[in-house]
């Protein structure tokens, strides 16, 4: 079994850093194009030098705030226009802030619906007709496990996971029969900076050091250790590829084990 994604062309969100930008650079060596999509146009220009061209794959970038969605849907708009035909979507932004959901502001929540339902709407309806078309569509949404089990001190993240979960799996009903799939990858602990972030977070907080906060967070995951980007990445090249073809409507945590709950 090998997984060939030669011929497709992919739009992955959050590609500058972190677990986005993993699996742009896995797609691309399994021989995709790729469109990145995230904020910062230099940044995303020295990804784009970065990804694999080895098989003749072509890849670009938008640049693009999923803080104004009216703006990410004309950009979408122009580009999608080319025409091109996306056969894969990977659905991905920065995590909202954390805190406790009793103390979140409203417009925390407006923010967090924009930035991940949304965003995640307009790319969706963007893309959804070549998809059909084209008879392969691939849909992935990066939440969190915390759409199986609230995580502590992560109230607006929390709440909007639960939404995408559940915009997601109704999508997964309504476009199964276009042999679109549309699944979550749910990750669990990740070295990325919002992993750093959040531990941060958690060591002012409490007043303990890095490495004290580092170790419980441990303690709590069966496989003893963080995720690496890369193996997140892994899961989803499955998802997009034709060996995850009857596979749609799920929640797959990359996790090592952390949540508590089947
Ligand atoms: P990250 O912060 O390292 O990367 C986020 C990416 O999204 C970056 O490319 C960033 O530029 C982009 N981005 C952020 N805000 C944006 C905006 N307003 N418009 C457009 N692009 C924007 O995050 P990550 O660790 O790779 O996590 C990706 C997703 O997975 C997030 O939703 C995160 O909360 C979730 N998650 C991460 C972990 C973890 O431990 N890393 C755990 C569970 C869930």
């Amino acid at each position: 079994m090998q997984i060939n994604l030669q011929g497709k062309n992919a739009m992955v969100c959050g590609a500058s850093r972190g677990i986005g930008n993993a699996i742009a650079m896995l797609f691309a060596q399994l021989g995709a194009n790729v469109t990145l999509v995230a904020r910062n146009a230099a940044i995303l220009e020295r990804v784009v030098r970065d990804l694999d061209t080895s098989k003749g794959q072509k890849h670009d970038f938008i640049a693009a705030d999923f803080s104004k969605p009216e703006e990410l849907k004309e950009k979408l708009r122009l580009k999608v226009n080319e025409p091109k035909v996306y056969n894969i979507l990977v659905n991905n932004t920065g995590g909202p802030p954390a805190g406790l959901a009793i103390d979140a502001e409203l417009h925390e929540y407006t923010l967090a619906f924009t930035n991940h339902l949304l965003c995640n709407q307009i790319l969706v309806q963007t893309l959804v007709d070549g998809m059909r078309a084209s008879g392969y569509g691939r849909i992935i949404n990066i939440i969190s496990t915390s759409v199986k089990v609230p995580l502590k001190g992560l109230g607006v993240s929390n709440t909007i996971r639960g939404a995408v979960g559940n915009w997601s799996k109704t999508l997964a009903n309504e476009l199964g029969k276009y042999n679109i799939t549309v699944n979550n990858i749910l990750p669990g602990a990740t070295e990325t900076d919002r992993l750093k972030q959040i531990i941060e977070g958690k060591a002012s907080k409490q007043n303990h050091s890095i490495e004290e906060v580092n170790n419980e967070m441990m303690e709590e995951i069966p496989l003893a250790r963080f995720a690496k980007p890369e193996e997140t990445a892994f899961a989803a090249a499955f998802l997009a590829s034709e060996y995850a073809a009857y596979i749609t409507g799920i929640n797959l945590p990359v996790d090592g084990g952390r949540t508590p709950s089947l």
